[in-house]
């Protein structure tokens, strides 16, 4: 029998990322084989975001594409899943009818058998609200042997104006800590060394857990010091906490956690009160600052990212300074600057005083300008400095690429595979990685 292969693109964050790797998983269970060419698959899979703008002409565009290719091949099945297909659901089928399968973010579990089902009843279409089944709980076919992604908390609680998340991914909830760690420990046994500890909020955690005979929640932090004790691991990231959220617990566990890494992404989106007030973001500049105090006194040498939304509703040339202010006291190692610009179904869509975009891209400009030449001190400061790189690949110019525990980007000479730790010395610095040469010597941490 010929086999039977699968396309999977996917749009979008690490969350989706991580579901990309659990709808790979379940294919490759029954007995799909992956593919980069449209042509020879059997089924298509197009995993989407909401979040980006143009997210549904970007889809719609490539649904287009493979039109043709369905008409030549009526069996190929065509797959929208992701946040898009939460939110726009029967939609999808209405403007391509073509499309075989929409599995909203809830009903992942299912995908196979809606597979299945489309294969006698036509198309089909389940973006049912609940989760049922924890991502966790399927098959995963993972991009890299060293590194994994794993979900800790779905959907969100808050409702920040301009994003779509809480709509598309429900209220939050969260896995039993003794679930993460059972998949990290199976992770770590199968050569894992850095994980990756996903939620939309990290710092609420376990809000909607109980602990038999216990009236205490489990929390971020006592999750932390539970993973950091996995066996053969070496490496703890995590992303995001959200500033309203954080406590000093979390930062103690960091700071006595030998395996979370040194560095924190901790957004921003604006350094304007008033502008974070509208965004329903529910703490202050002079907080938020604070708090980055805090963490730097407690982890010395920690690395910090951010993400910066320019232009939101009513923002003015005020508002704007406030938040080039922040990043300047912030001095971040790096930012992901973000235009705003409505998306459909969130609050801020419909609020009055849209900022035009020439004035969105002028003031963006002048905040990449102003990161850029950040990142690139703060880069420059780690020359001569010696540091534990995880090699993650190939690199430009046939060199090898890694990552410091900082989360800074080396570039290093000579052969290294994908999982190896190498200490190297800082010996170029650009805004966006290093320059390293492998040394003998054990590093010091940067
Ligand atoms: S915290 Fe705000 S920005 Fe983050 S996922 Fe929740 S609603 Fe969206």
């Amino acid at each position: 029998m010929a086999e039977r292969r699968y396309l999977l693109r996917t749009f979008g964050c690490q969350m989706n990322e991580h579901d990309s790797e659990r709808i790979a998983g379940l294919l490759t269970s029954d007995g799909y084989v992956a593919t980069e060419q449209a042509v020879e698959a059997s089924v298509v899979v197009f995993n989407t975001c909401a979040i980006r703008e143009n997210a549904d002409n970007r889809l719609y565009g490539n649904l287009g594409h493979l039109r043709p290719l369905k008409q030549a091949n009526p069996r190929m099945r065509i797959v929208v899943a992701g946040c898009l297909a939460q939110k726009d659901g029967g939609r999808i089928q209405e403007k391509a009818p073509w499309v075989d399968v929409v599995v909203g973010t809830h009903a992942l579990p299912g995908l196979l058998e809606l597979l299945h089902r489309a294969e006698t009843e036509g198309p089909q279409l389940d973006v049912s609200e609940q989760t049922e089944v924890f991502p966790s709980a399927l098959p995963a076919l993972r991009e890299a042997r060293h590194h994994a992604w794993v979900s800790i908390a779905v959907g969100c609680d808050n409702a920040c104006t301009f994003c779509i998340v809480p709509l598309v991914r429900g209220p939050q909830l969260s896995l039993p800590i003794g679930d993460v760690l059972a998949e990290v420990q199976g992770l770590a046994r199968s050569g894992v060394v850095e994980v990756t500890l996903l939620g939309q909020n990290v710092n609420t955690y376990g809000r909607d857990l109980t602990v038999p005979d216990s009236p205490r929640r489990p929390l971020f932090a006592d999750l932390l010091r539970a993973v950091n004790e996995v066996e053969g691991l070496r490496r703890i990231r995590f992303t995001s906490p959200h500033p309203h959220d954080f406590t000093p617990d979390v930062i103690e566990a960091m700071a006595s956690s030998d395996k979370v890494c040194e560095h924190i992404h901790f957004p921003l989106q604006s350094g304007s009160d008033r502008v974070l007030k509208a965004m329903q973001r529910s703490y202050r500049r002079e907080r938020y600052l604070a708090w980055l105090d805090a963490i730097r006194d407690a982890i010395p040498g920690i690395a910090v990212s951010t993400d910066v939304i320019v232009g939101f509703p009513s923002e003015t040339e005020d508002d704007f300074a406030g938040t080039l202010d922040v990043v300047r006291r912030a001095r971040y190692d790096q930012a992901y600057t973000f235009q705003y610009s409505p998306r459909p179904g969130t609050r801020a869509a419909t609020m009055e005083d849209q900022i035009p975009k020439e004035i969105v891209q002028e003031r963006f400009d002048r905040l990449v300008a102003l990161q850029e030449a950040i990142s690139l001190e703060r880069m420059r400061e780690q020359v001569g400095t010696t540091a534990e790189v995880l090699v993650e690949g190939a690199g430009r110019k046939g060199r090898a690429q890694g990552r410091t525990r900082t989360n800074r980007v080396v570039h290093l000479d000579g052969e290294h595979a994908p999982g190896d730790f190498v200490d190297v010395r800082i010996v170029g610095a650009h805004p966006h990685h290093l320059d390293g040469e492998p040394v003998r010597e054990p590093a010091a941490v940067v």
